[in-house]
Order: structure tokens, then C-alpha cells, then sequence
């Protein structure tokens, strides 16, 4: 939803002060802005206010950060940038399969916050297709080995058995199946998957996904055959 075209934001933070001064920054850049200060009020609005994204703190009253993503996540695809106050909070999200599409670690320079925002928002709406535009038009689904990406449907099935995938985790994959055999670093992959034009990204993100997706492709996460690591270079998705 959009009014007067302007994109809109939701922040979920119960630090009433820290709220209001992301909001009228953000408000400057352009876009609507509106604060929840605890994780219900956050859900309610997130379902019903047809927001283009949202940051959400992960310690909240009445309902945390990870839940509300859960919840939003059941309904909606819209981008959700957490904002942690703790690296250990960091590591649970990278860790956990939580549905978010970014974080950003406390404090964050405002600019820093806005490239994300943007990245997001920007892949979100379809302006960063990197990893499908790839693709001949013509060209539904690759077939690597056991693997299928259904490029129509945006899902990957293995042997014929279907694989939970995140909307990034697949992005990831999909990217590159279409660049198969092709090792790709680790910045070009924040910049191609993540949308990062200033360079603010974490690589160990990538490290992360990687992770991720292996244990739910590979047989033996610890031997992949799919999704190999070229020393020195990134990685990429072995032919077949
Ligand atoms: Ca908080």
C-alpha cells in the first residue's frame, strides 16, 4: 500500500525515545512512518497497515521480536529488519530460521540503517531480481543434479521432496543455479542477494546461509556435494 506514494514504514520498539527520534528521521528521507511500543500493538499493525517494511526490536513487552516475525511471516512477505540491541541477539537470528530479511546490531548509524532499508525495500518491490532475471524468460525451473528451482513458483525441491526455504535462502540458491558451476565471493553475493550498493554488509550473513541451506540440501551437511566453498574465492553450486 501506498500513499501518495510514499513508502511505509513500521517501527516496533518499546524505548518510546528511541522510536520517535527513528521516526522522524526516517520521515525526513521520505517515507510514512509509524511507531508500535510493544510486540502486539506491533503484529496488529503489521497485519493490518499494508507497510512496505518494518524494524523490529527483539526485546519487546507482551509479545517479543522473534514471535511477532513468526506471526507476520504466516500472512506476509514483507521485508523485516530486526534491530538487536546484543551481539548474542544477532547470532540467534542468523542462527535461527526466523523469517527476518536483515538486522541491524545497536548502535547503528542512522545512514547505516537507511542503506538497509532501502536495499530492502528496493529487492522487495522487485527493483533487485539479480537472481531471476538471470534467467532466460523462457526458462521455468534448473534442474541441478537431484535439485529443482522452480523459478515460477519461487521453490526448490529435492529428489521431488519439497524444501523449506526462506524468500533470501532461496534467492541465494537460485542465484546461483543460475550461474551454476560460477564461485561467486562472499561481497558479491551480499551485493547480488542482499541488495547492498553501500557496502555495510556482515559476511558472515553469507557464511550463515550457507549453513543454513546445507543442512536442509545436502545429504551430509558436512561433505556438501551441492553447494561447495571454493578456497579463496566464495562459493558456488557444483554442476552435476
Ligand atoms: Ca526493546
Amino acid at each position: 500500500m501506498e500513499t501518495n506514494g510514499k513508502k511505509r514504514i513500521l517501527i516496533v520498539e518499546d524505548e518510546k525515545n528511541i522510536a520517535q527520534v527513528l521516526a522522524y528521521n526516517i520521515k525526513k528521507e521520505g517515507y510514512d512512518c509509524t511507531c508500535a511500543y510493544d510486540g502486539e500493538t506491533g503484529l496488529t499493525e503489521a497485519l493490518t497497515g499494508g507497510y512496505d517494511l518494518i524494524l523490529l526490536d527483539i526485546m519487546l513487552p507482551r509479545m517479543n521480536g522473534f514471535e511477532v516475525c513468526e506471526k507476520v511471516r504466516l500472512v506476509s512477505q514483507v521485508p523485516i529488519i530486526f534491530v538487536t540491541a546484543r551481539e548474542e541477539e544477532k547470532d540467534k537470528i542468523l542462527g535461527l530460521d526466523t523469517g527476518a530479511d536483515d538486522y541491524v546490531t545497536k548502535p547503528f548509524s542512522f545512514k547505516e540503517l537507511l542503506s538497509r532499508i532501502r536495499a530492502n525495500i528496493r529487492r522487495s518491490s522487485g527493483e533487485v531480481v539479480q537472481a531471476r532475471s538471470a534467467l532466460p524468460a523462457e526458462e521455468a525451473a534448473i534442474t541441478v543434479g537431484e535439485l529443482t528451482i522452480d523459478t515460477v513458483h519461487y521453490s526448490v525441491t529435492k529428489g521431488g521432496e519439497p524444501i523449506e526455504l526462506s524468500k533470501k535462502d532461496y534467492d541465494f540458491i537460485a542465484f546461483l543455479a543460475a550461474n551454476v558451476g560460477k564461485a561467486y565471493s562472499r561481497e558479491a553475493l551480499l551485493e547480488a542477494i542482499w541488495g547492498y550498493d553501500d557496502y555495510y554488509g556482515d559476511i558472515r550473513t553469507v557464511d550463515v546461509t550457507v549453513c543454513r541451506i546445507r543442512n536442509k540440501i545436502e545429504k551430509d551437511p558436512a561433505r556438501p556435494e551441492y553447494l561447495l566453498t571454493k578456497r579463496g574465492v566464495g562459493y558456488f553450486l557444483a554442476k552435476h
